[in-house]
């Protein structure tokens, strides 16, 4: 039986899983229709392989093989926002970028030219990581199209580090680079969700320096999910806003499987919670990154993470 493709007001949009059931058919995205198979679209799913950045556990090139696994059980409709992430506009899924596995640089140079020249058309991207390092030149792209954007960061840790080993480009430095080239917003950005030890007092006071708001996951208690997104959506205020998303965000309990696990996390509902309540925001990119699905138990990390991407295709979309 041919997997076909249902053409949903004049985009091409995933089989319908209640004829072709979702462990079958195409290996995209959520069973997206492929970038070369539409003439123009308007948000593309990619996935960033690399992972050569990483401090501690290795594994996140195969984030995006595993991501896509877990997105086989999304379905088009979101109840909650009343949306349709996938047919209310041409969504595909653009392959990913090929990236040195062995020279950082050349790596980042790789991913800024493929989603330079991807996104020349006007279209957006919701980038699958891959290790916190691809942010870098993705925001690099994000910059050359809206200026400095408003980042807002979910991660337990605040990657502005200097230097690992002597290495400027790695895992744990990207927004430090990102600010010494003013790609945000200084007074428009924040970290979410950050948390356990650190190497010491000066890691939060530089990070300080670089303007970067934060909160962490202790006021969960107090302020609740609608304290988390009134803060961001005052922060953010109108400028174009990147979202990206480190997936050691959440408690290793709803996400083992990443590079770099903190005890003390986010649970799902409370990230796709907060995302959630992003809707009206003028989200021009977006990246969840750090998924490394070997560690990972039955899917957990990654179901997870295709939660989040599919939050975020969402806030992408426009109204019914
Ligand atoms: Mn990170
Ligand atoms: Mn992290």
């Amino acid at each position: 039986m041919d997997i076909e493709f249902t053409d949903a007001g004049g985009n091409l949009a995933p089989p319908d899983g209640r004829v072709f059931p979702r462990f079958m058919g195409p290996s995209t995205f959520a069973r997206l229709p492929r970038v070369d198979q539409v003439e123009s679209w308007d948000v593309a799913v990619i996935g960033v392989p690399f992972d050569i950045g990483t401090s501690y556990r290795p594994g996140a090139r195969f984030g995006p093989i595993g991501i896509r696994l877990g997105s086989r059980t999304l379905r088009n409709w979101h109840p909650d926002l009343e949306v349709a992430p996938f047919t209310a506009h041409q969504v595909v899924d653009a392959g990913d970028i090929a990236c040195s596995t062995y020279v950082i640089d050349d790596a980042i140079a790789a991913i800024e030219r493929a989603t330079t020249e991807l996104t020349a058309g006007g279209g957006r991207l919701v980038s699958l990581g891959g290790d916190h390092t691809i942010a870098f030149p993705l925001l690099r792209t994000v910059h050359r199209r809206h200026g400095p954007v408003a980042l807002v960061h979910f991660d337990a840790h605040v990657d502005t580090y200097d230097t690992y080993m002597g290495a400027a480009f790695t895992h744990g430095t990207p927004f430090r680079r990102a600010a010494e080239e003013g790609l945000f917003s200084a007074e428009h950005s924040m970290h979410i969700g950050i948390r356990g030890s650190k190497y010491g007092p000066e890691d939060l006071e530089e990070d300080a320096g670089f303007g970067f708001r934060v909160l962490g996951t202790w006021e969960m208690e107090d302020i609740g999910i609608r304290g988390y997104v009134e803060r961001i959506a005052e922060r953010v205020g109108d400028l174009p806003l990147y979202l990206s998303i480190d997936i050691d965000v959440l408690d290793p309990a709803f996400a083992p499987a990443t590079g770099t696990p903190e005890a003390g996390g986010f649970t799902s509902r409370e990230l796709l919670g907060i995302l959630r309540g992003l809707r009206g925001t003028n989200l021009v990119g977006a990246d969840v990154v750090e998924v490394a699905p070997a560690y990972d138990h039955a899917d957990i990390t990654s179901i997870a993470a295709a939660n989040v991407a599919y939050e975020l295709l969402a806030l992408m979309a426009p109204d019914r």
